[in-house]
């Protein structure tokens, strides 16, 4: 019998971060020791409308695993968003006989790969996002490293904001997201995490909790600051005005972003990319590869793109019981 998929596709798109490589890397040679070709498009859907695509061979993915960031480049392509250029995208896949394509991002590639979908090319999407925003999974590639970078460097802002007896405003990435800063928040021991979700901008609150902590004797005060809620430099300016402490603001930025991926996203992402193969091997027509539960397992687009998630309120709360 003939096998429905003969060559596939894989692209990064939106943010990158760390693990991606690994993902690409077990797609490539999951899929070569399948039999397939495999194809890499560079630079996100941009790449695909540019037609950039390149062959794939085991050697391709050399040497990459320790590596952040991604080999085949990622970008935002705004045409992407229009009926033209999903029709045109499409086309190029059929140009080049991908039949199947892996989409490594967050939830926006895959409502492009979505668009593909419903022109009959077959998608599954892997979940690589540093914000762990995805609602349908427990994890995506590089939250892991992105949260040990953060936790590391508040630590070394930990250790000179103790010695000056300052307060500490630190900025984490996440976008509209806080789930870096609520783990930093716990795994740091943070005062305060101001994430979109829960904060209140009662900044007397906090002005009045700094107060009082100076004065039963705390020798810093840190603020992990969630990226959404932004406007750290000015808070830190605020709270010096009305407190006395000398406060300073970092934001931590895109180191956040780099780095070589730990362990638990080498691993995951690997497991993803040959999960992705083999459903796209079984007939997949879109898939979104996930892991809920302690399980990788996968979900229809649609249905992964219309689930919700939020904060553990749990792990929210403790955060506070804990830093008292
Ligand atoms: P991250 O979470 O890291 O930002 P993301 O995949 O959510 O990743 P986006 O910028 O939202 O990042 O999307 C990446 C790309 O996916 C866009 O630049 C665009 O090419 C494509 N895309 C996003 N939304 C759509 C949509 N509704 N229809 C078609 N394509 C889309």
């Amino acid at each position: 019998m003939e096998r429905k998929v003969k060559t596939i596709g894989v692209l990064t798109s939106g943010g990158d971060a760390p693990g991606m490589n690994a993902a690409i890397r077990a797609v490539v040679r999951t899929g070569l020791s399948a039999g397939l070709r495999v194809k890499g498009i560079l630079r996100g859907y941009n790449g695909l409308l540019e037609e950039d695509i390149i062959d794939m061979d085991s050697k391709s993915v050399s040497e990459i695993i320790q590596r952040g960031g991604t080999i085949l480049y990622t970008a935002r392509c705004l045409e992407m968003m229009k009926e033209e250029y999903q029709d045109k995208a499409a086309e190029i896949c059929r140009k080049h006989s991908i039949d199947g394509l892996v989409v490594i991002g967050g939830d926006g590639s895959f409502r492009g790969a979505q668009t593909l979908a419903k022109r009959g090319i077959n998608v599954v999407g892997i979940p690589g996002t540093i914000d762990l925003d995805i609602a349908c999974t427990d994890y995506t590639i590089g939250f892991d490293t992105a949260v040990n970078t953060a936790m590391e460097t508040i630590d070394r802002i930990r250790d000179t904001s103790t010695s000056h007896e300052r307060c500490s405003v630190i900025e984490v990435m996440g976008r509209h997201a806080g789930y870096i800063a609520l783990w930093c928040g716990i795994a740091n021991g943070a005062e305060e995490i101001l994430i979109s979700e829960r904060y209140d901008y009662d900044e007397q609150r906090i002005i009045n909790n700094i107060i009082e902590k100076r004065k039963i004797g705390k020798k810093h005060y840190i603020i992990v600051n969630a990226e959404g809620v932004g406007d750290s430099n000015g808070m830190a300016k605020r709270i010096e005005a009305a407190t006395g402490m000398e406060t300073r603001a970092t934001i931590i930025g895109h180191a956040q972003r780099g780095g070589s991926p730990t362990a638990r996203d080498r691993l995951y992402a690997s497991m993803m990319g040959a999960k992705a193969v083999d459903l796209l091997l079984a007939g997949a027509t879109q898939r979104i590869v996930a892991y809920k539960n302690g399980k990788f397992v996968d979900y229809d687009i649609e249905e992964a793109l219309s689930m919700t998630k939020d904060v553990d309120q749990y792990m929210y709360e403790l955060a506070y019981r804990l830093a008292r």
